[in-house]
């Protein structure tokens, strides 16, 4: 077997098409692959499928990337028939290892994407020598028609969520499947029109928006305006960490406030606002000091954790009568923004309590939030909103790619 033939199998090609010639080069550190169609080839028709295959009618020459040989860039060289068919006039033919317009071979094209599900781009990049936007070209294609299969029959317990792209108050909303954990819709911004877009993606895709029986999203009046709106029928319950986020910020007014007057608070937001869990033992030492200190800051606190224990309650009737307690307790706490706070629950307890029933959890609002962040990494320092929306349908859409051919 001579080296042509021996790479013509490597490269999986069958007739007509075979290696015609190679180039190695050592000092550019590349190796070039002329691969040709025998003498008198006739193709069929990329366009109409017409099983009549026809004579070539003139040639294209175009250039691949193709994996590595070693740590030898290799490229594919063709000369590409162009054939005349009777009914589509004259086209190029498809070729058996790019994607007709890619400037890729489907194989790189593969390991590009399973790169990007485990590093960031920019490193993709680095390790393959591409420009970046050439690969996020390559992922953008694979993931829109991925995005497409996703089965989505039995998807019916919806989340809704908003994430800041970058500073200054720009945002997406991510909707969410939550018994998959998938990433099935991002829309632009955070008003009622984004829950309509998602809407009429769901019904692009054939799937009918009446399915979905459950909600679960942030206290935030444009999403309830489109839910009231575009999905009359679905119960609307709202997570734990939406709930928590309302005594997070009023616990850190109060904070604010009484920092102006007492010092010892300067600096000591986060020991606040993290899980006592999380502390390190200088944090927790210096949190307990404070504590003991007769502090608006540590009531709200102590209001605060005891919130959370809301959600540790397994009997339901237990946990809403814990809850109106804590209302109580809480209203009465002489704290202004802790009673404004309590009052926002109070107007929306049946969301608060119906969490409870509606059989969604945290871990299952949390595991979808992680992913996003987890995507927004990958993403580092390209903050285009379509490069953080391909990268967030890869990392948390749960898509699976086929083989392309
Ligand atoms: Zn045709």
């Amino acid at each position: 077997m001579d080296e042509l033939t021996l790479f013509s199998l490597a490269l999986g090609l069958a007739k007509p098409w075979q290696v015609a010639d190679l180039k190695f080069s050592k000092e550019e550190g590349r190796l070039d692959l002329r691969i040709d169609f025998v003498k008198g080839a006739k193709f069929p028709c990329p366009s109409c499928k017409e099983t009549q295959e026809s004579e070539v009618h003139d040639t294209l020459d175009r250039t691949w990337r193709h994996l590595n040989f070693f740590q030898y860039e290799t490229y594919l060289h063709a000369r590409v028939p162009r054939i005349r068919c009777g009914k589509c006039g004259v086209k190029q033919v498809d070729v058996p290892w790019a994607r007709p317009g890619s400037g890729f071979t489907l194989l790189f094209e593969l390991l590009v994407l399973s790169l990007s599900r485990e590093m960031s781009v920019a490193a993709v990049a680095e390790l393959t020598s591409e420009h970046a936007n050439r690969l996020w070209r390559i992922l953008k294609h694979y993931v829109e028609r991925a995005r497409r299969e996703v089965d989505l029959r039995t998807f019916h317990k919806l989340g809704i969520d908003e994430f800041a792209i970058r500073k200054g108050h720009v945002y997406m909303t991510s909707f969410g499947d939550l018994e998959a954990s998938r990433v099935i819709f991002l829309g632009e911004g955070r008003k009622k029109g984004v829950v309509k877009a998602f809407l009429e993606d769901l019904q692009s895709r054939g799937v009918d928006p009446g399915q979905i029986d459950v909600v679960c999203c942030d206290m935030w009046d444009p999403y309830l305006n489109g839910i009231g709106t575009f999905l009359r029928k679905a119960l609307v319950v709202f997570d734990r960490f939406h709930v928590m986020n309302q005594l997070n910020k009023a616990l850190e007014m109060v904070r604010r406030e009484e920092q102006r007057d007492n010092e010892a608070l300067t600096k000591s937001r986060f020991l606040w606002l993290k899980n006592p869990k999380n502390l390190t033992d200088n944090q927790e030492a210096r949190l307990e000091a404070l504590k003991r200190l007769d502090l608006r800051t540590a009531r709200a606190y102590q209001i605060k954790l005891a919130l959370a224990r809301f959600w540790e309650i397994s009997d339901p009737a237990e946990a809403v009568s814990y809850l109106k307690r804590w209302y109580f307790w809480a209203t009465h706490s002489r704290l202004q923004p802790v009673i404004q706070a309590a009052q926002t629950i109070k107007r929306y307890w049946k969301g608060v309590v119906g969490f409870l029933d509606a059989r969604v959890t945290n871990g299952m609002v949390e595991g979808l939030n992680s992913k996003i962040k987890t995507a927004m990494k990958r993403a580092y320092g390209f903050k285009h909103v379509g490069y953080l929306r391909t990268i967030i349908y890869l990392v948390a859409g749960r898509l699976t790619f086929t083989y392309p051919q």
